[in-house]
């Protein structure tokens, strides 16, 4: 999907800690027990302070722009210092980076969480912010007979009460994973009621990781869905932090507070 506003030169994925409110059959991060082969392991917990170097970090590289995408477990139950997911939103924000996060979603089936989210960001900063959701039958966090997630609707309303002026800063996209079954992707009639406020979809393939191995009948056929990790700036595009170390995939290339090491000038 497009980015809103400037587009980031760079990538970072930062998994904020291993903790989830749901359990999904699919899951490719949160498999206690059965986390040897991942590199977030049981209890892990990205800290306020290491946040910091990273946005530290992203800035002593001339001339970049980086997306910092948020994930876990699931980002929205992290905590640290009294901070929450949205103070890291901002945090990011304003140390000049293009922040986005992807989400279960379940933060926002309260109403009054949501506005105050969403608001709390936009008081903040004037910064682009894109919410992914991950929504599908591994997910079951919206209702198949009728179409509707409470998410959803709570974000149509709080984008409703936003003062037009502001709407186009947030952009709310879902992600579907698809198996090999026809109709595995959400109903039409779903993609164009929450279509028509703004929200976009994207199919995604099932992929062979975490718990998704034992369900090895359903991964459909792969097609190339990641662009090639470019050397453009001198060094990687798209990097994954985990506490203090950076990974390309799952192999350790640097540590915190030295991204510099990784790139030429
Ligand atoms: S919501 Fe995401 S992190 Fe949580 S169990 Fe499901 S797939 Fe795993």
């Amino acid at each position: 999907m497009e980015y809103i506003g400037r587009k980031p030169t760079n990538i970072m994925g930062v998994s904020l800690l291993h903790k989830c409110n749901f359990n999904c059959e699919h899951c490719g991060y949160i498999y206690v027990g059965e986390a040897e082969d991942h590199i977030i392991k049981p209890g892990y917990k990205l800290s306020w302070s290491q946040l910091i170097n990273a946005l530290d970090d992203c800035k002593s590289i001339p001339g970049s722009y980086w997306n910092m995408n948020y994930t876990g477990g699931e980002p929205t139950l992290w905590e640290d210092q009294g901070k929450t997911l949205v103070d890291v939103l901002i945090q990011t924000a304003l140390a000049g980076q293009s922040p986005s996060y992807n989400t279960n979603g379940s933060w926002f089936d309260d109403y009054s969480r949501t506005y105050d989210f969403f608001f709390r960001y936009m008081e903040a900063t004037t910064v682009p912010l894109m919410t992914f959701i991950s929504m599908d039958k591994f997910h079951k966090n919206y209702d198949g007979l009728t179409g509707r997630a409470k998410s959803l609707d709570n974000i149509v309303k709080v984008m409703d009460e936003i003062p037009e002026e502001w709407k186009s800063q947030f952009r709310t996209h879902v992600i579907i994973i698809i198996t090999k079954e026809p109709d595995s992707t959400l109903s039409a009639e779903m993609k164009a009621h929450y279509g028509a406020s703004g929200i976009t979809f994207g199919d995604f393939p099932l992929m062979r990781i975490g718990k998704a191995k034992k369900l090895v009948d359903q991964v459909p056929e792969m097609i190339e869905y990641f662009p090639p990790n470019q050397n453009e700036s001198g060094g990687p595009r798209v990097l994954v932090l985990v506490g203090d170390d950076y990974y390309i995939g799952s192999e350790r290339k640097g540590r915190l507070g030295r991204l510099k090491d990784l790139y030429t000038f």
